[in-house]
């Protein structure tokens, strides 16, 4: 099958904005993009925005029955986690949970996710609806007795992945504070044999920071309540760089958050590019109320970038272009189409795929979203402001080629 989409304006991230272009889609990729229509069968879209489609790097769907954040703006990270475990023993997460979640996930513009999971994601639901899932299973263990456990559903996770055709597994370490440092190791090393992504909660808060650097503060008091303080994991005496050198050894890894990272740690991901990504999730930065976020510093030193919107405990919903526009919000000198570079090529290039995903050039795979413009300013000196200023929802998604019509 082949058809064009006409739009006010392309938006291909691979090149300069096109005034008034044409993209044509035979079967899942796209043939061309221009200003000429190649296709006898062309649908005009009016005045819409078409870009790639966007690249979550960072969610958490089986909390996607979560209303609104949990707790209060500003809390401490610690307790937040408080109201998250709360929340997961009042009510448990079911697969339903998790549908639905990748329900709005879809219908709010993604067509690529990086999921953080307890078990295989629905697999005829990721099929049907056309979005390309990454499933990083968590992996929590605090204590030397879980190792062997977690490794084990590690293992069969990585097999599970692997013979399906609907998803791709990936094992998500989850944070200091949560994993022996024993566990990362191992977590890593099956990363690089089974050629798995990796993805850690790091640099996240900086009560995480004085836990890593000295075994204290209010993480060291969590886990002495829940019983689960191993010596091996409050021994203090780490840096941010010591795990990122681990991380290092992974198959390819995702800093979530990293929002305390220094220029020391940057710098080292920016000298793994290649391999090694952070993911931003501004509006659950912005929730916590940390520090300004190094964005600037990162993209000056050529780190990748990709955003998310991590879950609906600490965001309002699982939508790529609410996190898009806070981010323009929150870093003004940045330029809007860097931003969105950052929702699509960052997020494939996170993922090891800015082969196929992230742009809209022949050859890549037809994903594309389109978003109405406003239409009382027909001549803006940047369409990519113009998207970002206005509040417009996504208003269809294409995915492998197929429109998603919700
Ligand atoms: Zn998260």
């Amino acid at each position: 099958m082949k058809y064009s989409l006409r739009a006010r304006w392309i938006l291909p991230v691979a090149g300069p904005p096109i005034d008034g272009g044409c993209v044509t889609i035979q079967d899942d990729r796209i043939l061309s993009v221009g200003r000429e229509i190649a296709s006898p069968k062309c649908h005009d879209l009016g005045d819409v925005a078409l870009l790639p489609g966007l690249i979550n790097a960072h969610t958490h769907l089986d909390l996607s029955d979560v209303d609104a954040p949990l707790g209060r703006p500003g809390m401490e990270m610690v307790d937040w986690l408080g109201h998250v475990i709360q929340h997961r023993f009042a009510h448990p997460a079911t697969p339903a949970t998790v549908e639905k979640g990748l329900y709005e996930t879809a219908r709010l513009g993604t067509t690529t996710l990086a999921d953080v999971a307890q078990d295989a994601p629905p697999a005829e639901m990721v099929e049907s609806l056309g979005v390309e899932l990454w499933s990083f299973l968590e992996l929590i263990g605090p204590t030397a007795n879980r190792i062997t456990p977690q490794l084990e559903r590690a293992e069969s996770h990585l097999a599970a992945g692997a013979r399906s055709k609907s998803w791709h597994a990936g094992l998500s370490p989850h944070a200091p504070y949560s994993v022996l440092p024993d566990l990362l190791v191992r977590a890593a090393a099956l990363s690089a044999e089974r050629h798995a992504p990796l993805a850690m909660h790091l640099a996240e808060s900086r009560e995480e920071l004085e836990f890593v650097r000295h075994g204290q503060g209010p993480f060291r008091r969590m886990l002495e309540n829940l019983d689960a303080c191993d010596d091996g994991i409050a021994s203090g005496g780490l840096s941010m760089l010591d795990y990122l050198r681990t991380l290092a050894g992974a198959y390819r890894a995702l800093v979530i958050h990293g929002n305390y990272l220094a220029d020391e740690d940057i710098a080292f991901l920016a000298g793994r590019a290649d391999r090694m990504a952070v993911v931003y999730c501004p509006r659950t930065h912005a929730f916590f109320g940390h520090d300004p976020y190094p964005l600037e510093k990162m993209l000056a030193a050529g780190t990748t970038i990709a955003l998310g919107t991590d879950s609906r405990a600490s965001s309002p919903d699982l939508g790529l272009l609410g996190e898009i526009r806070e981010a323009l919000r929150r870093h003004p000198t940045v330029a809007p189409e860097t931003i969105v570079r950052l929702a699509t090529l960052g997020g494939a290039a996170a993922l090891g795929q800015k082969h196929r995903l992230g742009t809209i050039e022949p050859g890549r795979r037809a994903d594309l979203v389109a978003v109405a413009l406003p239409t009382q300013s027909r001549t803006p000196a940047d369409p990519y402001r113009l998207l970002l200023e206005s509040d417009a929802p996504v208003a269809a998604a294409w995915r492998r080629g197929r429109p998603t019509v919700f």
